[in-house]
């Protein structure tokens, strides 16, 4: 077959192909016919193969011409591949350290080669557990802070800002899936929204029924749609984190594309804060898990205050962008106001991030791709008081914004839902 056809790589065809690519080969060591290869994909989407060698491994992940999780019913582009390719270098330049090392890419074959993360797990499945990170704030802020600012109209020009754009602006069939499943579907009749039934039945009815809810999701989706401030990551749940006790790493960033930042940061937040509110429901002996919840909320307050920091020490320190040209703010009048205006900008981003966190929780549980958090919790009826509660939470940060004007509102929000 030749090279730059798609085709389906099997186990067998896999190892040929890595066999041709010298430096990969090199990596892996021994002979081909020596290396492990392994599907190991978890995700909705594609399938991603481990190879392993005498000498290392790697991470091999392929885009299929439809969604994984759901068949061929639901065609996807390859291009998402390409897009993620695109995504993992210019993170690993704006981010060193915090994406896995690209060793290859094939866009006609929709493939990715990697540098193997190990013995790093998936964030998610550490959270269940009920596994601290130490490094996981310094690390997450770290990217997050410097993808989306080093990214924006805050330290790129123009130009560069708009070519960026254009990089990314054929992605919109990924879009479409967040739009959809996201933003619109938990709040309709949709066929593929499912839930803890039958008790979360009234529950669901009601969101399909709350104007007040249907007219603050819309208007984060029109925010998704027609906001783009940044290169973001477009999936950043602790399914597309892996950890170590030391390490962070930030995978999948196939649904990047230049969109609102609160949607990044929301992601991370929604995302601890339903590791805090499913974590009742795996404890074993009451207050089994007190240290670990508490860990976790501490968390949710640094990654908001963490990232905050570091963003603004970028735009005191490397405001190379177009916005805010530094002619108009001289003098000690001028920089004091460009301060201010500085802490009303992250005022607003907070505001989305609360907003879009509800978002990503809400869909977690009404809509189609639901989370491990609540899903391993094999008793219904404590798993459904856990979601309930969190629906309850997102619900209030959706619709009632000026109630958290802070981080500490938030966290204080979570704990009194328990
Ligand atoms: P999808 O887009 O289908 O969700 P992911 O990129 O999230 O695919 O990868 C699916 C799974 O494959 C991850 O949950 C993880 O277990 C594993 N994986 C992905 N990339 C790597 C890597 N570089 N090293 C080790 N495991 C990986
Ligand atoms: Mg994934
Ligand atoms: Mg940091
Ligand atoms: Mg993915």
């Amino acid at each position: 077959p030749r090279q730059d056809e798609y085709r389906i790589l099997h186990e067998a065809d896999l190892r040929d192909y890595l066999a041709g690519l010298p430096e990969v080969a090199a990596r892996l060591g021994g002979a081909p016919a020596s290396w492990s290869v392994g599907e190991v994909g978890d995700g909705n989407l594609n399938l991603v193969f481990i190879v392993k060698g005498t000498a290392a491994g790697v991470a091999v992940k392929q885009a299929l011409p439809y969604v994984r999780l759901v068949g061929e019913s639901w065609p996807l582009p390859l291009s998402r591949s390409h897009y993620e390719y695109l995504a993992l270098t210019h993170q690993a330049r704006l981010a060193p350290g915090l994406v896995p090392d690209v060793l290859h890419h094939n866009e006609a074959l929709a493939l990715v080669v990697m540098e193997l993360l190990e013995p790093h797990i998936i964030m998610r499945k550490g959270l269940v557990a009920g596994t601290t990170y130490p490094r996981f704030v310094d690390d997450i802020t770290t990217f997050l802070a410097r993808t989306l600012f080093l990214s924006s109209d805050l330290a790129v020009s123009a130009a560069e800002k708009k070519e960026g754009i254009a990089a990314f602006a054929g992605n919109h069939a990924l879009c479409k899936i967040t739009e959809d499943l996201i933003f619109t579907d938990p709040y309709r009749v949709a066929e593929q929204n499912r839930w803890t039934q039958p008790w979360l039945d009234a529950t669901a009815a009601a969101f399909r029924e709350d104007l007040d809810l249907h007219v603050a999701v819309s208007r984060l989706k029109l925010k998704f749609l027609n906001a783009p401030e940044a290169l973001i990551h477009g999936d950043l749940h602790t399914g597309s984190i892996m950890v170590t006790e030391g390490e962070t790493k930030v995978i999948d960033p196939e649904f990047a594309f230049y969109g609102p930042m609160g949607f990044d940061i929301g992601a991370v937040i929604a995302n601890l804060l339903m590791a805090y509110l499913a974590s009742a429901g795996h404890e074993r002996s009451p207050g089994e898990r007190r240290a670990f919840e508490t860990w976790v909320l501490e968390t949710v307050e640094n990654v908001w205050s963490d990232f905050a920091r570091e963003f603004l020490d970028l735009w005191r320190t490397q405001a190379e962008g177009d916005a805010y040209p530094r002619t108009l703010f001289e003098g000690d009048a001028g920089a004091a106001r460009l301060e201010a205006e500085r802490q009303a900008y992250m005022a607003r981003l907070f505001e989305d991030t609360v907003g879009f966190s509800a978002a990503k929780i809400i869909r977690r549980i009404l809509g189609l791709a639901h989370n491990i958090d609540f899903e391993s919790i094999e008793d219904p009826k404590r798993r459904v008081v856990c979601e309930a509660r969190s629906l309850r939470l997102a619900r209030a940060m959706m619709v009632e914004a000026a109630s958290f004007p802070t981080i500490s509102t938030v966290t204080k929000a979570a704990r009194e839902a328990r």
